[in-house]
């Protein structure tokens, strides 16, 4: 049943425990005492490229924690060739024989798992209960995949026809994917890429996100190190203009999927329809400009913890996260105190201390982008509340997360990713246009409502579309399996990861009859 696919949970991490959190504490300094060689790894080895460049923590920009080469053309086309000549074996191996290397993939994240949530920190600026959680969806991701391969990828799955003749439909893979990665699920959404490929047949080129590719680097070796022909997937990091676009154009590959903002979405695709020969499928997961719907009747305190979380946690680094909040007139004085009450309960710092809630943005042109966005919100709209970064912010790419009300509802016109909610005030005579300038922008990702008036609810859902919808909860940390996760139109192009739908766009199907 590949609805329904029972999940066995991955194990976590409790940092309310003391003993867990010396373990957290040893990984963090066994991680400060080396720093990771990070480059093109093709047929397993690591190969020279150029470079290499040094990698420092946006938590601490004095500290190195690794160095990076950028893949060359010939790197890129060696990978190729590996993954050319290795591919149709593992595609006729079959689903259950390629589920068990993914299971093995799952067992080293876990079994690595306070390494990974230590690098997760010093690479990503990730807190300690954002690495636990990003370490078990890159399990899930793998068990997931797994368990499809099996049910969707094992031989032929028969179908009906008349006396006399046999017809199956067949799964195989396409040959060699591109996986292009984003930094801020630098492990989940990169082992979740290659997983999904690998699951349905194919071999994978890796290029992991400019800012993140030596956790990029740890997964890989450990897919090798589960039992994966290294031929099968290679790492080629670098630049989206260089290594990115090569990768792109190469005639040896047979599909991208890809999961960063929507302008470069928009350039693969380009790239990908001016080339000759094989119309190639392109799975793309963008951005969004997310809006939550709160009406009178809703829980206040149920609303404040899930606006913070969904807005304010992870850095509000996720394309799930909340940017607007929209709340009613009568009610909005007061959800307005208790959400900056709670904003400034918040603790900013050092990720990898478990007391920290709110660790960096990625890297300095980030901050960078969210300051200029900070500065138009004290021209154009009124900061209510927010949280001072203090020593944090000379040391390491600490942005204060901040709480706006904004003058008019289509104020915010494009996704600013960062920790910043946006609120504006309704009247109840408004909701239609507020809706309909929602969707006439054309992002479709996550949408969440608060209410219990049940109504209320499916008045929202049918006016804005959304790929994931929340009702009466936070709107971040789609679980996979639970909640397939990916927008519509400007948001992705699906099929959703995470689903039961999610390996077929890797896979083309064959169609067979028998006489018999
Ligand atoms: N799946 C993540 C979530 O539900 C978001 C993924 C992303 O930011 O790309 O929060």
């Amino acid at each position: 049943d590949i609805y329904g696919a029972a999940r066995a949970n991955p194990v976590g991490r409790d940092y309310s425990r003391d003993s867990e959190r010396a373990v957290a504490a040893r990984a963090a300094q066994v991680g400060a005492a080396d720093t990771i060689a990070a480059g093109p790894i093709v047929g397993g080895s690591l190969l020279a490229g150029t470079g290499p460049r040094p990698m420092t923590s946006p938590v601490d920009r004095t500290q190195l924690i690794g160095a990076v080469s950028e893949a060359t053309p010939a790197d890129i086309d060696l990978a190729a060739k590996r993954a050319r000549a290795a591919q149709p074996a593992w595609d006729a191996m079959g689903g259950t024989a390629r589920g068990r290397v993914l299971r093995a993939m799952a067992d080293a994240l876990e079994a690595n798992m306070d390494r990974l949530i230590a690098l997760l920190s010093r690479e990503a600026g990730k807190t300690l209960n954002d690495g636990v959680a990003e370490v078990r969806e890159a399990v899930d991701f793998c068990r997931y995949y797994a368990h499809l391969a099996e049910k969707q990828f094992d031989g032929l799955q028969p179908l009906t026809g008349p006396v006399g003749e046999t017809n199956h439909l067949e799964l195989r893979g396409r040959g060699i994917f591109v996986c292009i990665s984003p930094w801020n699920f630098p492990l989940a959404i990169f082992t979740g890429q290659i997983a999904a490929a690998l699951a349905a047949g194919n071999a994978v080129l890796a290029k992991p996100a400019e800012q993140t590719p030596l956790i990029a680097a740890e997964a890989v070796r450990l897919f090798h190190k589960a039992g994966l022909d290294p031929d099968l997937l290679a790492l080629l990091p670098g630049d989206g203009a260089t290594v990115g676009a090569a990768l792109v154009e190469h005639p040896g590959i047979a599909g991208v999927a890809f999961t960063g903002g929507t302008e470069t979405a928009w350039s693969i695709n380009r790239a990908l329809a001016n080339r000759r020969g094989p119309i190639l499928p392109f799975i793309a997961e963008t951005g969004g400009l997310n809006a939550m719907f709160v009406d009178t009747t809703a829980l206040k305190e149920q609303v404040v913890d899930d606006v913070i979380v969904s807005a304010i946690g992870s850095a509000g680094q996720r394309c799930s996260a909340l940017r607007l909040l929209f709340v009613p007139e009568e009610s909005a004085d007061e959800l307005i105190a208790t959400l900056t009450g709670a904003l400034d309960a918040l603790v900013i710092g050092d990720p990898a201390d478990a007391a920290t809630d709110i660790g960096p943005v990625i890297d300095a042109d980030a901050l960078a982008m969210l300051e200029e966005h900070r500065a138009r919100l004290g021209r154009e709209a009124t900061i209510l509340a927010r949280l001072d970064p203090g020593a944090w912010g000379a040391r390491g790419d600490f942005f204060g997360p901040l709480i706006a009300e904004i003058p008019r509802a289509d104020f915010l016109g494009k996704e600013v990713f960062g920790p910043i909610l946006h609120i504006y005030r309704y009247k109840a005579d408004e909701l239609e246009t507020i809706a309909q300038g929602l969707a006439d922008t054309g992002y479709a990702l996550t949408l969440g409502i608060h209410s219990r008036i049940e109504r209320f609810a499916e008045r929202i859902r049918a006016l804005v579309p959304a790929g994931n919808v929340y009702v009466n909860r936070s709107i971040i940390g789609a679980v996979v399996g639970v909640q397939p996760f990916g927008g519509e139109g400007l948001s992705g192009t699906g099929p959703k990861a995470g689903g039961p739908h999610a390996l077929l766009r890797y896979a083309v199907e064959r169609a067979v009859s028998v006489n018999i």
